[in-house]
């Protein structure tokens, strides 16, 4: 048995992938049902593959194995009772993480490290370094844009990525009339 954790559409997509190859995959959702946080066309798509179980509100207390994963111990959070199952595999996911540690550290940043723009970045912040108001897709360092995934508050989406990207053409050619104007003053 393979088991995917969580309730969203990337856990949707990997159950439905694994079941390609697993004989049995089961998707660990800590909710009660997957409608709240999956696209419908992938619940319909779940419910129609046999090979996919859905166990809501499940959480998953332990995971044990010695050189590899055995079994999980699977807790229902109605009632608090464990079961232990057997367990090929387990495939995490429950959200992504940002990655822009790399980034110069004026770059502000939110809690999770995704990049703040526009309007997300505190009026404190340039009161401080006496820069003009960010245009919406500007991070904290002037001229230099944030679009998709990694920009806090972004929709994870593709469609809205690369709208992300072209709105931010317009702002770079802004920034750069605004510096034209602010050397020639
Ligand atoms: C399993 C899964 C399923 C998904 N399904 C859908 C779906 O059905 N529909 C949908 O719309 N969206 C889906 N998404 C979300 C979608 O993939 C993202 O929203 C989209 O790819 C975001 O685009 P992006 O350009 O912002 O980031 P990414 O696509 O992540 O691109 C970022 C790129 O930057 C590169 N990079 C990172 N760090 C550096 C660095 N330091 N230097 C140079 N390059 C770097 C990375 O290698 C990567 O190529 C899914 C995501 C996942 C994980």
């Amino acid at each position: 048995m393979r088991s995917s954790v969580g309730a969203g559409n990337s856990a949707g997509q990997a159950a439905i992938y694994l079941a390609r190859s697993a004989r049995s995959v089961t998707l660990l959702v800590r909710g009660d049902s997957l409608a709240k946080s999956m696209s419908d066309y992938l619940v319909k798509e779940i419910k129609a593959t046999p090979a996919v179980r859905v166990r809501p509100q499940t959480e998953v207390a332990a995971a044990r194995g010695d050189r590899r994963l055995t079994e999980l111990v699977l807790r229902d959070r109605r009632t608090g009772s464990e079961e232990t199952v057997p367990a090929a595999a387990l495939f995490v996911m429950i959200g992504a993480t940002s990655h822009a540690d790399s980034l110069p550290g004026q770059i502000a940043r939110d809690q999770h490290g995704f990049i703040l723009t526009g309007r997300d970045l505190t009026g404190a912040d340039h009161a401080a370094t006496g820069q003009p108001v960010p245009l919406p897709l500007e991070t904290s360092m002037p001229g230099v844009f944030a679009v998709g995934d990694v920009r806090a508050g972004s929709v994870k989406r593709v469609a809205s990525a690369v709208g992300e990207g072209s709105v931010a053409i317009p702002q770079v050619h802004q920034h750069l009339l605004r510096q034209a104007s602010s050397a020639a003053s």
